[in-house]
């Protein structure tokens, strides 16, 4: 059964049901697991002919042998991944993975909805119920909720900074209803985080079993690396390896690919593509690592992240250490990674003359964040061209004709939900995906309640007395 250490080092190492449960470790280090099962080359190729629920469960089963039953394990992928995913060529070899037709059109769904599923499945092992609390800006919030509802043994608390959600992602969460109760908090978001933080920690409310479920939880990460597997397998027709794109902000996206790579996927580079926020492309050139602090505001608002939570992990797999704050008390392998990832920040202005472009010159319709992975590609491959011309002009006999890796961006989200965007900059309202079709006639069910501790606390005595 495969260990999950801490990257901080001063926690015992769990099983995945531990890790799962509690998320986050007791000295606040990230899960890992120790050691990384590999999948045979002769078995990811033959992903090809398998659906997307198989190659969840060829890869997942990995992680989960001898805590959740093979069959079991075989429903959950097949209940959590009842959607589409999409691959589109935009030009050559050149390729858009759309993770957007889940239920929140976002790509959290694909790690929120197997980590749900995977708590149940422990909860009902030993009889117990949950209370998911967390606090959300906007996407987080709706794809946790989604995954949570009806979840049988989880309730589901949402808090959110009232005047600071729009009002398409706010009825993603109030829409819900059932075991999902959503609390609008007259205050920021850092206000919702500091009550429900004050909520794990008040001895008053000892007899709830919370948990925050949130993108740090290894159930999140691990179901990140399927569509890894799935892409390369439906495009690559050799044995070669690819490259990918990940725009990225917590990356928790970016470590799934390398969780995928470690297992044995043939990748040659990660291109890593963030926003204004740049502290990690200027931590790999420099080899010092600052947040941006306060982050930067990009039209890539879910990427608007000074302190990755996941980059620790990065770290952790490149052998250093760097704990939640930031510190990093044993450097990484720098070289190694420069060798694995390719990274770079992309303005708003870059953003956004990448989705005006991609859809002029190709009909390919990005928003913002996958705009910003689609415009990292394109200029990794500009810079690698010049590279290949400059060695084959160096060495005899080469040329960087006809050299064309499979390249795939990753569309972390539907253009549809960001129609003032699209229309500003294409002239056309980009239709809603049917997952979100009927939303704006849905009914909302939510509580207003004013940033004061005593009055969550009583609220939350009320729900789970
Ligand atoms: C969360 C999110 C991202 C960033 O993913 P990370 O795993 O945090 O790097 C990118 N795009 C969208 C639409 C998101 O919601």
């Amino acid at each position: 059964m495969i260990q999950f250490y801490s990257t901080n080092g001063r926690a015992p190492d769990v099983t995945l049901r531990e890790a799962l449960l509690t998320g986050q470790a007791p000295d606040k280090g990230l899960y890992m697991p120790r050691e990384i099962p590999r999948v045979p080359r002769e078995e990811i190729v033959a992903f090809r002919d398998k659906s997307y629920p198989e190659i969840a469960h060829a890869v997942l089963r990995r992680y989960t042998e001898g805590l959740i039953p093979d069959d079991e394990l075989r429903r959950l992928c097949a209940e959590c991944y009842d959607f589409e995913v999409p691959l589109e060529r935009v030009h050559g070899n050149n390729w858009l993975m759309r993770l957007d037709r889940g239920p929140t059109a976002s790509f959290k769904d694909f790690g929120a909805r197997m980590m749900a599923r995977m708590m149940r499945h422990f909860l009902a092992e030993e009889g117990g119920e949950l209370v998911i609390l967390t606090a959300t800006s906007g996407d987080t919030g709706s794809a946790v909720a989604h995954a949570f509802h009806n979840v049988e043994r989880i309730s589901m608390v949402v808090l959110f900074p009232v005047k600071e959600v729009s009002a398409r992602q706010r009825k993603q969460m109030t829409t819900l209803g059932g075991n999902v109760r959503v609390i609008g908090i007259d205050g920021k978001f850092d206000d919702c985080q500091a009550l429900v933080k004050q909520a794990f920690a008040d001895p008053e409310l000892g007899r709830i079993r919370f948990s925050s479920a949130n993108s740090i939880n290894i159930g999140r990460l691990l179901p990140q690396s399927v569509y890894y597997f799935y892409a390369w397998a439906r495009l690559q027709a050799g044995d070669a390896e690819a490259v990918f794109s990940v725009p990225s902000g917590n990356f928790g996206d970016m470590c799934g690919g390398m969780l995928a790579r470690r297992m044995g996927l043939p990748v040659s580079r990660f291109v890593i593509a963030t926003n204004e926020n740049d502290e990690f492309p200027k931590f790999l050139a420099e080899e010092r690592y600052r947040k941006v602090e306060p982050s930067r505001v990009c039209i890539s608002n879910a990427m608007n992240v000074g302190h990755p939570s996941n980059l620790p992990r990065l770290v952790a797999l490149y052998g250093g250490q760097m704990d939640e704050t930031g510190a990093v008390s044993r450097p990484p392998d720098f070289a190694a990674m420069r060798r694995d990832i390719y990274a770079l920040a992309v303005d708003d202005e870059a953003t956004r003359r990448a989705i005006v472009e991609t859809w002029r010159e190709h009909k390919a319709m990005l928003e913002p964040h996958g705009a910003v992975g689609w415009a990292g590609l394109e200029r990794y491959l500009k810079e690698s061209d010049q590279v290949t011309r400059w060695l084959g002009g160096q060495v005899e006999g080469t040329t960087a004709l006809g050299h064309s890796p499979l390249c795939i961006s990753i569309e972390t989200a539907h253009p549809a939900k960001f129609p003032e965007e699209i229309t500003r900059l294409l002239g056309i309202e980009p239709a809603l995906p049917p997952a979100l079709a009927d939303l704006d006639a849905r009914e909302e069910q939510y509580d207003n309640g004013p940033n004061e501790y005593g009055w969550f606390r009583s609220r939350l005595q009320e729900l789970f007395r």
